[in-house]
């Protein structure tokens, strides 16, 4: 990243779009408004577009309010990205993971910026920080601020951002991508005003009864554990996520059951949709799940997290999965 010819970019521009991935997580809100939070602070008119909308607990983020959903915002969206000069692109690495909002952003005369943790980014971009070790995009935008010399400006409200970032994309500081690093911008955040206990309760304690019982129904009756290969399956049709109330975000986190059983070495999740199923991976030291994801289900992702798609119902899907997992991979 070429830090001083971006910054005279930014000296010289005034309208800025942030975009991040469809169905944004924690890492792709918290960024998208941390960045938004310092870019307004140094006099910029700044616009966070995301393709879809994203789950109800992340809403109490500062600025959440202010952003503007492509999907059922469309107009306004691309008006937006038509007159922007610099286009940051966050917690994402192509533009086919924005879905339509991809189109928009392709033809744009705005320079492009990303700022991301997954693997193999396009070159696409003309500006980039990608860096695959980073716990989070969170911690590039702290690295990011930071290199530009504008870490003053990190308030409580952007540290709060930072912080849902780091805390969702670590497993809550757990996943091997936890740096002293990731720590030490963790502490400068205790340090501005953050209190970690509060973003915990906001982001894990907001459950819906409905949620909770989706989530025992799906480990109760819908789990099966492979001994012989050490893979978890966990699948949902869409009349069973409708029969609990789904709500977005409702199975965040629930592939990690699956890796949580003694010997399991991947764990699958599968979500069937209106026409396709989404597919969410997790793995273990050296089984690498973008690969998998990459070569068999439309995805990608990182080595030991990754998702990806099928036009396929459930039972077609998981049929499919069974048989990539028991004559297409080495487990
Ligand atoms: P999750 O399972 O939490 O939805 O996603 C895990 C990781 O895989 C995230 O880093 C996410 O960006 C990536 N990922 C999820 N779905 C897709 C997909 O459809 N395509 C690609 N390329 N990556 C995905
Ligand atoms: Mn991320």
């Amino acid at each position: 990243m070429d830090y001083e010819r971006l910054k005279a970019l930014l000296d010289s521009s005034s309208r800025v779009v942030i975009t991040t991935h469809r169905s944004p997580d924690g890492d792709a809100i918290g960024s998208s408004l941390a960045l938004y939070h310092i870019l307004q602070q140094n006099g910029l008119n700044v616009n966070v577009i995301i393709p879809d909308a994203d789950p109800e607990f992340l809403h109490w983020m500062k600025g959440h309010d202010l952003i503007t959903v492509f999907e059922t915002q469309k107009e306004s969206a691309e008006a937006l990205i038509e007159k922007a000069e610099v286009i940051f692109c966050l917690d994402y690495n192509r533009l086919d993971r924005i879905a339509d909002m991809g189109a928009a952003v392709e033809k744009a005369s705005a320079k492009t910026v990303l700022i991301d943790h997954h693997i193999d980014p396009s070159p696409d971009f003309d500006f980039r920080l990608s860096k695959t070790t980073a716990s989070s995009t969170a911690e590039l935008i702290f690295e990011f601020v930071d290199a530009l010399g504008w870490k003053s400006l990190i308030n409580k409200d952007v540290a709060e951002c930072l912080y849902t970032g780091i805390m969702t994309d670590t497993g809550s500081f757990k996943f091997s991508s936890t740096s002293a690093y990731t720590h030490r911008i963790a502490a400068h955040l205790i340090e501005v005003g953050l209190v970690p206990d509060q973003v915990h309760n906001a982001i894990f304690d907001t459950n819906s009864f409905d949620r909770l019982k989706l989530v025992g129904y799906a480990l109760s009756k819908k789990f099966e554990f492979d001994a012989t290969h050490g893979v978890s399956i966990i699948g949902l049709s869409l009349s069973e996520k409708n029969r609990f109330k789904y709500q977005k975000g409702d199975t965040e986190g629930l592939v990690n059951y699956g890796l949580s059983v003694k010997g399991a070495q991947m764990a699958v999740f599968l979500s069937e949709e209106l026409h396709f199923t989404k597919f969410s991976f997790r793995s273990k030291g050296e089984i690498d799940v973008n690969k998998i994801a990459r070569s068999f289900f439309n995805g990608g992702g990182h080595k030991n997290a990754a998702g990806g798609r099928l036009d396929m119902s459930l039972p077609q899907s998981i049929k499919y999965l069974k048989d990539v997992i028991h004559h297409k991979i080495s487990l």
